[in-house]
């Protein structure tokens, strides 16, 4: 039997199975720098450490000797199927019969880095800048390709002091399919621990990243507060219809509601000139997701869309008022259809973005 064990990015993050697996195992083989996390796990045991590079040899000792009869441990950081040595096993595991293998996942770079963040994942993608075994060309379509379909985006092995150009052609890419503000979280780990920090796309500078790097790049929704980087899902936030809210929607109902910039209204411009008001009130409200400038104001439970300006741009209008009316037959369809109108508040967000 081969245990394929992803041991996360240190000890600390191990899964009890994994612990397991190590303790009842015979043989452990492992990447030499790895050994070092696991040390008390491994005494007594035959111990087998190789180099990087050698993982086709790893994966081939690890089936001979499952085939004399001993339970080996095939040790991965991270998780074994997130470019770890579940993926070198089995593309050999053809060549032999009766091997049998367990995969025991790990904690990836990923979901580590995302925990340091905050909560930077939606859907998401996950890609390698290393071209040692990949083309540039696939790199750059994958990147241009997940960059364009809106993915938050987590890049490993983003940069090394001989290995540039994956890093550099990709960032162009990422710089003209998405805004340059968006927001990226860098998680850099060394010897001395963790360094975090979050920065923006045309600000992301080379000094913070090197091959134990993950950099996690947020979607057109992915915003900052209190320090932490958030990626939206949109969950609904229950709340009363104010009464002017619901005054005004009755009003939009008939039909009776201004067009463009409503200049004779005495708060206008509640934003910035020239603005269009026909969604004086936003339907959404409270979406509660900071992606638009919206905030909670503290402590008193209220949202506050002082710094949102999207609802009051036309391209917005307009993407909106196509498919309210499916959404909205009377006022009270504000709270009873709450999810339709965020997952269309999602759509007209994506479709009224600006790239750089
Ligand atoms: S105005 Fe903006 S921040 Fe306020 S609820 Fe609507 S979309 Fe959200």
């Amino acid at each position: 039997m081969i245990s394929v064990i992803g041991i996360g990015p240190s000890r600390e993050d191990m899964t009890f199975r994994a612990v397991d697996a190590i303790k009842s195992a015979d043989v452990i083989i492992t990447y030499k720098s790895y050994v070092k996390y696991i040390q008390d796990l491994v005494v007594g045991k035959e111990l087998i450490l190789k180099g990087m590079g050698d993982e086709i040899k790893r994966a081939e000792l690890a089936i001979s000797k499952s085939k004399e009869g001993k339970h080996v441990a095939l040790v991965s950081s991270g998780d074994p199927g997130v470019f770890g040595m579940g993926n070198v096993l089995f593309q050999i595991i053809g060549k032999y019969s009766g091997v049998k293998v367990e995969v025991i996942p790990g904690v990836t770079a990923v979901n580590f880095s995302a925990g340091m963040l905050g909560a930077p994942l939606h859907d998401f993608a996950v890609i390698s800048f290393s071209d040692i075994l990949t083309p540039i060309s696939e790199i750059k379509r994958k990147v241009k390709a997940a960059s364009e379909a809106d993915f938050v985006i987590a890049i490993y092995n983003p940069l090394s002091k001989t290995r540039t150009k994956p890093f550099e052609e990709s960032l162009k890419i990422l710089l003209e399919t998405k805004k340059p503000e968006t927001i990226v979280g860098i998680v850099r780990s060394s010897e001395d621990g963790v360094d975090v920090s979050i920065t923006t796309l045309d600000k992301l500078s080379t000094s913070k990243i090197n091959m134990s790097t993950t950099l996690i790049v947020g979607n057109s929704m992915t915003y900052i507060e209190e320090g932490y980087m958030i990626t939206p899902r949109g969950y609904r936030v229950s709340y009363p219809i104010h009464q002017l809210s619901r005054e005004f929607y009755e009003k939009y109902l008939k039909g009776d509601v201004n067009e463009g910039p409503n200049i004779g209204c005495e708060y206008y411009p509640c934003h910035n000139h020239p603005q269009n008001c026909k969604f004086c009130y936003c339907p959404f409200y409270p979406c509660g997701e900071g992606s638009t400038g919206g905030k909670w104001i503290k402590d008193k439970g209220l949202w506050s869309c002082e710094d949102c300006e999207w609802i009051h741009n036309d391209k917005t209008v307009e993407c909106i008022q196509t498919k309210l009316p499916q959404i909205i037959e009377e006022v009270d369809d504000l709270k009873n259809n709450k999810k339709e109108l965020l997952k269309l508040r999602r759509d007209c967000i994506y479709n009224t973005r600006e790239s750089s």
